[in-house]
Parts: structure tokens; C-alpha cells; sequence
């Protein structure tokens, strides 16, 4: 991972050859602890995770920015519920939060899923992504975007269609 020194300045270069000017919103952070690997509360394998994220998110350009949360357990050091996409591991795997914004009007995320697999989290993370990427207005974030629709329209039109999604459990 490249560190930048102040010396440096702004030039994209410094940074190496993974790094590259943004050219449209995309994913703008992912905010992660180190779970298991780092914390005695860590309650599963954020880095695996982590990993698979970057893959499937990167180069994917949305309606506004997307920052996300993983955090290692329930603490949630990450403010998962506080992203617009938030992971939070326990000790029978992922939960999954959508539509969670901090700043000057802040909102918690939507409970999308709970104790699924680190592979059902990252693609239930990926169809949100893909849902708001075609429903949601030019520069809507996600908190606004859900505020708009509602969750129980989520329910119907995706969340209904995720075959590891028990939807009565969805509150
Ligand atoms: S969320 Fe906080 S307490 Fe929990 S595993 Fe991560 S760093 Fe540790």
C-alpha cells in the first residue's frame, strides 16, 4: 500500500500504479477494522472480505458516491449503519445495511440481511449497488435515494428476488 509523504503534493503518480483520478462517483472509501486479525472482539475474517469487495467493486461508477463500513463485530468501530453500505460480522456471519449517511442530515442504514456468508454479503452489497445505480437520480445518495422509495419497494423489487434473504426476518 502506498504511503503518501507530504513532500509529495497532489501528483497521482506518487501513489502508484493502482492509483488513478476519479473520473465519475464511484466507491469512495471503504472504512474497515482488521476483525479477527487484529481485535480479541473480532468475530470474523474482515480481510477475505475486504478483498472480495475491492474486486467486485472497483472501477463500477454509481448516481453519487459510495462510502462503506466493515466493521469485525457488533462495536461497530466502522459506523457501518452510518455508510451507504455497511457490514458488520458476528459470530454467525454478515449482517448487511443499506442506506446510512452521516454528515449535516444523517440517517441509519436500512437492516438489509443478517448471518449470511461472507460470499451472500459481498453479493447482496453488489445487487443494492446495482439496484441504486439504475433507480436513484443523478448525484442521490443513498440515504436520500431509500428515503425516496422506501424500503418496503426494496423488498419487492430486490430484495424478494435474493434467494438467501428470508424477507420476514427483514424488520
Ligand atoms: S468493530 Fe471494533 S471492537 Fe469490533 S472487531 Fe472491529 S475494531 Fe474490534
Amino acid at each position: 500500500m502506498p504511503v503518501l509523504n507530504r513532500k509529495m503534493g497532489n501528483d497521482m503518480n506518487d501513489l502508484g500504479p493502482l492509483a488513478k483520478p476519479e473520473t465519475a462517483p464511484c466507491v469512495k472509501l471503504v472504512q474497515a477494522c482488521l476483525g479477527t486479525t487484529w481485535c480479541k472482539y473480532g468475530k470474523q475474517d474482515l480481510i477475505g472480505l475486504i478483498c472480495a469487495i475491492d474486486e467486485k467493486f472497483k472501477d463500477q461508477t454509481f448516481p453519487a458516491k459510495i462510502r462503506m463500513g466493515v466493521s469485525g463485530c457488533p462495536r461497530c468501530c466502522s459506523e457501518s449503519h452510518l455508510r451507504d453500505i455497511g457490514i458488520i460480522a458476528n459470530p454467525k456471519g454478515w449482517t448487511v445495511i443499506f442506506g446510512g449517511n452521516g454528515g449535516t442530515r444523517p440517517r441509519l442504514g436500512d437492516l438489509i440481511a443478517r448471518d449470511h456468508s461472507a460470499d451472500e454479503a459481498v453479493d447482496c452489497a453488489q445487487r443494492l449497488a446495482g439496484y441504486y445505480r439504475s433507480h436513484a437520480k443523478s448525484h442521490e445518495r443513498t440515504a436520500r435515494f431509500m428515503e425516496r422509495i422506501g424500503i418496503d419497494l426494496l423488498k419487492s423489487e430486490l430484495l424478494s428476488l435474493i434467494p438467501y434473504i428470508p424477507l420476514k426476518k427483514v424488520k
